[in-house]
C-alpha cells in the first residue's frame, strides 16, 4: 500500500510520502537504541516535565491537528479535535501518575522467604515497536507512547499507511518537548517490513492495534523471536437491552455507540441484543434516529457521520451487508451507498439475520448495526457470546440480579452498565478471545512494557 493521505470525503490524494529506505530505518532503530541508554540517565520527574510539554504542544495545536485527522481519515471535525484533547489528558495523566504506578513495592513479611528485605521494581524493557491503526491516528499512538516513554522505554512507530501526516507529526513531537533524540521515532514502512524490525535484536517488544490477520502475523514473528507482544484486535461488541432499562435512553446512546468515529471503532457497540418485551420499542427508536443522522462533509461541524476511511473498508462493509441481504435479513434503514464522491455509507440497521449471515460472526467496521431479538436473558447472553471476539460489552438493565448475571457471563475485557464503552486513561483496556491479549491504559497498561524485577536481600 502506498504511504499517502487520500481524503476519504473526496477520494482524492492529498499527499504521497516516500517510504524510509532500509538505511533510514536502520538509523532510526540505532537512534532508538541509543535513546534507551540516554533515558536511563533521566529521572521520572524530568520525563514528566517533557510529557507535559508534549501535551501542551498538542493542546496548542488541537484545532489544526483535528483538521489533519479529518482530512486523513474522515471523522467529523468535532470528534477529531476531541481526539487531540483526549491525548492531552492521557499525557498529563501519565506525567502525574507514573511515579505511583512504577513505585517499588515491598514484599510483606520478607522473613517468609528468608530475606531481611524483598521488593519488586519496574524497569523499562528497551525499544518497543508500536504498529498502529488509522482510526484514531493520534490517540492510539499516544495511549501507548505516553506510558511507555514515562517508564523509560524508547518507541518506534509503524503507523497505518493512510495517515502519514499524523505519523510525521508524532515523529518529532517528543523530541520537540525535550525527550532525548531517538526516544520516539516513526518508521515510514509497509506492513511487510514489520517482521524485520521485530526480529532486530535491539527491539525488545511489540504492540499492535489492528486487525486479526495483522495481529496473527505480528504475534507469530514475535513468538518466533520470543519477544513480548501486546495485541489489541477487532471486536464485535454486544450492547444488551433488558426490559428493566430506560429503553429510550438506551436507543439514544446506541446510536452514538454505533456511529461515533463513523462507526470505525473497535469498542463500538455493533450487535444490539434486545429482550423481546422491549424489542419493538427499541428497534423503532434506534432505526429512526439512525436514519436521521446527518451524513456529509466531515469538516462541516453539523455533520454527524462522515465517510469510511478507505475505499477497501467501504467495499468490505458493502460485502457484509449484501451477504446478509441476499440471505434474507431485513434492512430497517440504510444499506445503500450514497451517490456522491468519497467513501460514504448510509447508517444502517439490519434485523432478522439468518445464522448463515457473515455478520453473525464478523465485525462490521462502519456505521452498520445488527439487531437481535432475545427471548430471555439466557438467550441474550448466548447471542452476546457467540462471536470469536471478546473486547468490550454494554448492558442496559436496572435489575441488580440481571446485572450480576451478565457481569459474570459476558466473555469480554470490559462491561459497561447503562452506558456505552469508552476508553479512559484511568481504566484498563483490552480483550480476550480473538480480540487480543494484554492490556493498555491505567497502571496495568504501563507495566506491560516493564520488567518486573524481584529483589531479595539476605
Ligand atoms: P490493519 O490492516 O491490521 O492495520 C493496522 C496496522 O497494522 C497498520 O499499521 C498496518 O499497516 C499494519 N499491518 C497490516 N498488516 C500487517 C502485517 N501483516 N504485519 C504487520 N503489520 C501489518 O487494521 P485496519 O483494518 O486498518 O484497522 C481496523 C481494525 O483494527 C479493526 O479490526 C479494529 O477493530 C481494530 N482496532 C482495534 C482496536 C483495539 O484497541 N482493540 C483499536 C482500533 C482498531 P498498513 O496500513 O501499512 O497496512
Amino acid at each position: 500500500m502506498a504511504i499517502a493521505t487520500v481524503n476519504p470525503a473526496t477520494g482524492k490524494p492529498e499527499m504521497i510520502i516516500e517510504p524510509h529506505t532500509p538505511t533510514e530505518v536502520e538509523m532510526r532503530i540505532a537512534e532508538a537504541s541509543q535513546a534507551v541508554r540516554a533515558l536511563r540517565e533521566t529521572t521520572l520527574e524530568q520525563r514528566a516535565e517533557w510529557m507535559h510539554a508534549a501535551a501542551t504542544i498538542i493542546e496548542d495545536q488541537a484545532a489544526g491537528l483535528g483538521e489533519l485527522i479529518t482530512v486523513e481519515m474522515g471523522k467529523p471535525i468535532a470528534q477529531s479535535v476531541a481526539e487531540a484533547q483526549k491525548c492531552v489528558k492521557a499525557m498529563r495523566f501519565y506525567a502525574e501518575y507514573s511515579a505511583e504506578f512504577l513505585a517499588d513495592a515491598p514484599i510483606e513479611d520478607p522473613a517468609r522467604v528468608g530475606a531481611s528485605r524483598a521488593w519488586t521494581r519496574y524497569e523499562p524493557l528497551g525499544v518497543v515497536l508500536a504498529v498502529m491503526p488509522w482510526n484514531y491516528p493520534l490517540w492510539q499512538v499516544i495511549r501507548f507512547a505516553a506510558p511507555a516513554l514515562m517508564a523509560g522505554n524508547a518507541a518506534l512507530l509503524k503507523h497505518a499507511s493512510n495517515v502519514p501526516q499524523s505519523a510525521l507529526f508524532l515523529d518529532t513531537l517528543f523530541e520537540r518537548a525535550g525527550f532525548p533524540h531517538g526516544a520516539f521515532r516513526t518508521l515510514l514502512i509497509g506492513g511487510a517490513e514489520v517482521g524485520r524490525v521485530i526480529a532486530d535484536p535491539r527491539v525488545a517488544a511489540v504492540t499492535l492495534t489492528g486487525s486479526e490477520p495483522a495481529g496473527r502475523s505480528v504475534a507469530a514473528i514475535a513468538g518466533d523471536q520470543l519477544k513480548k507482544v501486546v495485541l489489541e484486535l477487532g471486536g464485535s461488541d454486544p450492547f444488551l437491552v433488558m426490559p428493566s432499562a430506560d429503553v429510550a435512553a438506551a436507543a439514544e446512546v446506541a446510536v452514538r455507540a454505533r456511529t461515533s468515529n463513523n462507526g470505525q471503532s473497535c469498542i463500538a457497540g455493533k450487535r444490539f441484543i434486545v429482550h423481546a418485551e422491549v424489542y419493538d420499542e427499541f428497534a423503532d427508536a434506534f432505526a429512526r434516529r439512525m436514519s436521521e443522522l446527518r451524513v456529509g462533509d466531515p469538516l462541516d461541524p453539523a455533520t454527524e457521520v462522515g465517510p469510511l476511511a478507505t475505499e477497501t473498508g467501504r467495499e468490505d462493509l458493502v460485502a457484509l451487508v449484501e451477504d446478509a441481504r441476499s440471505k434474507g435479513a431485513t434492512i430497517l434503514t440504510g444499506g445503500v451507498v450514497p451517490e456522491r464522491p468519497g467513501w460514504f455509507y448510509a447508517p444502517t440497521v439490519i434485523a432478522d439475520l439468518p445464522d448463515a449471515a457473515r455478520l453473525i460472526q464478523e465485525e462490521a467496521f462502519g456505521p452498520v448495526a445488527t439487531l437481535y431479538r432475545a427471548a430471555d436473558r439466557e438467550d441474550a447472553l448466548r447471542i452476546a457470546n457467540q462471536t470469536p471476539f471478546g473486547l468490550s460489552s454494554a448492558v442496559w438493565t436496572n435489575d441488580p440480579a440481571e446485572e450480576a448475571y451478565f457481569l459474570a457471563g459476558l466473555e469480554a475485557g470490559a462491561v459497561f452498565i447503562n452506558g456505552m464503552t469508552v476508553s479512559y486513561q484511568e481504566l484498563p483496556f483490552g480483550g480476550i478471545k480473538r480480540s487480543g491479549f494484554g492490556r493498555e491504559l491505567a497502571a496495568v497498561g504501563q507495566r506491560e512494557f516493564c520488567n518486573l524485577k524481584t529483589v531479595w536481600r539476605a
